[in-house]
């Protein structure tokens, strides 16, 4: 027992679920290696229309990056300089980075400390005259409310690009209109990383956008080839951005087999959720239908946030801050002075726990002893 305490835990492990498919996934990497097809091909084909499949939308463009599926994203719907697009302040840079990049303007609108996910209220209160689209995150996996951000966006005419790098498999839970439909299938646009700790996760970089309308497809298709559709006739400058056989092999294997990862992902969560119930100072997320807990992200009451970390550093087990500073308070946004309290205050309130399809309930165990016991 004592040796075994001092196992580290790490916060991701992506051991178990390669090696569950370590003969699968050789197979694909010899059968790419011999083909001579590196970069694009029957591969990828292969993958995107099985991606549009389980996704149920009409078209899925494989790309580089989860980044570029936003950026092209925006680029095919025409977004540029003078125009504004409404996305959270508590994501990953890349959403706000993405809007700027292409040279519009990336509006913030503060969360629902809950759900963390951009509170609808607060994105009413900000679209103006310039407003052309609105780019809700499912963080940590979990949907947001579509309901109402596609109700908004109805009725100002926007579109909406769902940043759904961290869902893939998410679905709306009963009480949506969209019940039963997989996040990044119901805006304009949707767009998926395959960084390799993403739910679905390649083995490098990888992303993807879907859409159903075959309009946007095709835009795509040519931005992430130099703007070609026919080689050499250039029409629009573009990017480099494809996806590799390779990794497109991989996620084929993968694919099949994430519903299942993400459903014990879920059961992870319900089991930290039951026993976090009586630790006072903890709040532990919701387990809502349709959640994949890409992150486990608790909120420590009472400024004790940093010290539960230390502690569990202590006990080798890993945890992370998603994210310490608010997008809006980054360096390069440094001219903004604006404020978004609700996004402010999680920040110096989450941790991000351990969490991963095949986590043990005993790693899981020591994580919330841990924890109580820095805060009885
Ligand atoms: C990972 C991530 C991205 C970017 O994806 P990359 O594949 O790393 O470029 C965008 N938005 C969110 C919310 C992410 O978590």
């Amino acid at each position: 027992m004592e040796s075994e305490a001092h196992d580290p835990i790490p916060v991701l492990d992506l051991g178990p679920e390669i090696e569950s498919i370590w003969q699968e996934v050789s197979e694909v990497a010899q059968r790419v290696l011999r083909s001579g097809y590196f970069v694009g091909g029957p591969e990828v084909q292969g993958f995107e229309s099985e991606a549009a499949e389980y996704l149920g939308v009409g078209h899925a463009v494989a790309l580089n990056s989860g980044t570029d599926a936003l950026v092209i994203g925006l680029r095919a719907l025409g977004i540029g300089p003078g125009d504004e697009v409404i996305t959270s302040p508590f994501t990953f840079f890349a959403s706000p980075e993405s809007i700027g990049i292409i040279g519009a303007t990336e509006v913030f609108a503060d969360v629902d400390p809950e759900s963390f996910n951009i509170d609808p209220e607060r994105v009413e209160e900000a679209v103006t005259p310039r407003t052309r689209a609105l780019m809700p995150v499912h963080l940590f996996g979990r949907p947001a409310d579509m309901d109402a951000i596609s109700d908004i966006a109805q009725r100002h005419d926007l579109a909406v690009i769902e940043d759904a790098a961290q869902s893939f498999g998410a679905r709306f839970g009963p009480d949506s209109k969209f019940r039963g439909r997989q996040t990044g299938s119901v805006g304009e646009l949707g767009a998926f990383s395959f960084y390799p700790t993403k739910n679905l996760g390649a083995c490098g970089d990888g992303g993807l956008l879907v859409t159903d309308d075959p309009d946007l497809a095709a835009r795509a298709r040519l931005l992430r080839d130099h703007g070609s559709a026919r080689r050499y006739e250039n029409e629009t400058l573009g990017y480099n951005s494809r996806l590799d056989a390779i990794q497109a092999g991989l996620l084929r294997v993968k694919l099949p087999r994430l519903d299942r990862n993400n459903e014990a992902r879920r059961a992870a969560a319900s089991r930290y959720g039951e026993w976090f119930a009586d630790v006072e100072g903890v709040t532990a997320p919701r387990v809502v239908p349709g959640h994949v807990f890409h992150q486990y992200t608790i909120r420590v009451s009472g400024g004790r946030r940093d010290e539960v970390q230390a502690a569990l550093r202590q006990a080798s087990i890993g945890s992370m801050i998603y994210y310490p500073i608010p997008c809006h308070r980054l360096p390069v946004y440094a001219d903004r002075r604006i404020s978004m309290p609700v996004t402010e205050r999680l920040a110096g309130e989450v941790l991000s726990l351990p969490i991963w399809p095949a986590i043990e309930q005993a790693a899981q165990m020591r994580v919330v002893e841990t924890i109580s016991e820095v805060l009885r």
